[in-house]
């Protein structure tokens, strides 16, 4: 073996499989696993993720990587070093004692959490957050860059690019725009009735729709299984074997649905990353936003507008002949696009769901920047929701408890999923200048959609960083207006707000 690059990836293979099992085990302990399977399992996970910590630090690795770069690399193999030699820093900087500490502080925390919010007990959370916050600040600021915050140097790990410098102007843009919107549709007296949607609907039913809707949206079977969980999610283990999982209701058609062209979103781009670059560290998406972006354009855009539902409608109408008797498509997409303020984000409409990120944007910088207390936590949150939504928390299990995120130190995380809103709308955008995409769902021609996005994002992994990879894919720089028009277009017309 000549070269040091062929060498170094001896070392990535065995980073990949740890990686892959790690995945596999967190699909089945959300799946199948028996309930008491989680403490031991999880101790498995954490020793495969510490031997994959200790190839990535060893100075073999580290050699290796200053060799290899010094050879003739093609595109996708300098990502590759790129990506390598950047998580490798991150984790060089920080003392392993500390490192070690955080780790068990997050595994623990999560657990705590989860009690504190089944029994609305937000001091019992208090200590170990404010914990999370002063470690994970400390963590973050080791490779923060120069003149960076370290809420900045936070943000900055789930999407390079986007501080504070960018997500200020973007947030106010959005509060400037929805709050009143919001409020004019609250005001219009058009309130929508979605009683028929909170019919009985039989479970086996809905499994069978939904399984035809994933497929239809570009989920390939062959290569991808569909499970049910609580929380919907999706992993990609590699391009030939992505699950999604989608979770049922009785008395809720539309929340399985909706859940299943989310994740199948998800899906479709892992599916689709070139075979060259599936197993190595630039397999998945471009960024969180990126990845958020397929599935919020897939869910929402396309997912919730008149022309998808034309050739689906009657199938579904048909499946729950007396559910839906006399339902129209037009009221049924009336109804799935209804406007609601509400208290939990995951449940939010497509209007609203933005304004909960941006309070825990709000948040999270003052906490950081330690001009917010963790015990004033729970009066901000709840003032925050009255103030942008007209809504107040009575408990704190429906506030300021209700995201697993800080528990597990994902404080910077929220602001991908606002990202990925605004990266949707933008590649929406530019995807219908070259192929009319309401024509083709109501044609059906979902694939040209897919192919399209493949071309232009998915295949490309994380080879090229998000902000690039946008550019490229929509011909400007991220434009978040593209959002705020779609957002006023789409509900000034359903609302007859004109
Ligand atoms: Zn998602």
């Amino acid at each position: 073996m000549d070269r040091k690059y062929d060498e170094l990836m001896t070392y990535v293979e065995k980073m990949q499989a740890l990686g892959m099992a790690q995945g596999l085990f967190g699909w089945d302990l959300e799946t199948e696993a028996p309930r008491e399977a989680a403490a031991l399992t999880a101790r498995m996970m954490g020793s495969l993720s510490s031997q994959y910590f200790d190839i990535l630090t060893s100075p073999q690795v580290g050699e290796l990587l200053c060799q290899a770069a010094e050879e003739e690399l093609d595109e996708a193999q300098k990502a590759i070093l790129r990506e390598l030699a950047k998580e490798r820093d991150r984790l060089c900087r920080i003392p392993a004692e500390e490192y070690r500490e955080y780790a068990e502080l997050t595994a623990g925390a999560t657990q705590i959490w989860a009690r504190a919010k089944e029994n609305n007990d937000f001091a019992s959370f208090a200590p170990v957050l404010t914990r999370i916050a002063e470690m994970s600040a400390r963590i973050a600021g080791y490779s923060k860059k120069e003149g960076q915050s370290a809420y900045d140097a936070m943000l900055w790990q789930y999407e390079e690019g986007f501080g504070r410098d960018v997500l200020d102007p973007f947030f106010a843009l959005l509060r400037e725009h929805i709050v009143p919107l919001l409020r004019a549709v609250m005001e219009s007296g058009r309130a929508v009735d979605a009683g028929p949607l909170h019919r009985s609907f039989d479970i086996d039913k809905q499994r069978q729709f939904n399984r035809y809707l994933a497929e239809y949206v570009g989920f390939d079977f062959g290569r991808g299984v569909m499970g049910e969980s609580e929380h919907p999610f999706t992993i990609g283990l590699h391009n030939r074997d992505v699950r999604i999982t989608t979770h049922y209701y009785e008395n809720l058609l539309e929340s399985a649905m909706f859940s299943t062209i989310h994740e199948a979103g998800h899906a479709v781009y892992e599916m689709n990353v070139d075979d060259a670059l599936t197993l190595t560290p630039v397999a998945g998406g471009a960024s969180c936003g990126m990845h958020e972006s397929q599935s919020r354009l897939m869910e929402n855009m396309i997912g919730r507008s008149p022309a998808f539902w034309e050739p689906l409608y009657p199938k579904l109408q048909e499946l729950f002949a007396d559910e839906l008797a006399g339902v129209s498509a037009g009221e049924f997409v009336r109804m799935i696009n209804r406007v609601s303020p509400s208290l939990i984000r995951t449940e939010a409409d497509e209007l609203t769901y933005c304004l909960h990120v941006l309070i825990r944007y709000e948040i999270e910088k003052d906490l950081i920047d330690g001009s917010l207390q963790v015990k004033e936590l729970p009066q901000v949150w709840n003032d925050k929701y009255e103030e942008y939504l007209g809504v107040r928390p009575l408990t704190d299990t429906e506030g300021v408890l209700q995201d697993i995120h800080w528990s597990q130190g994902s404080i910077g995380y929220f602001p991908s999923y606002a990202l990925g809103n605004a990266f949707a709308a933008q590649i929406y955008r530019a995807m219908d200048r070259e192929i009319d995409v309401e024509s083709c769902l109501r044609r059906g021609e979902i694939s040209r959609i897919t192919e399209w996005l493949k071309e232009k994002v998915h295949r490309f992994g994380r080879v090229k960083p998000a902000q690039e990879l946008l550019r490229e894919a929509t011909g400007e720089e991220f434009n978040p207006r593209y959002y705020i028009d779609y957002l006023t277009e789409k509900f000034t017309g359903l609302y007859g707000l004109k």
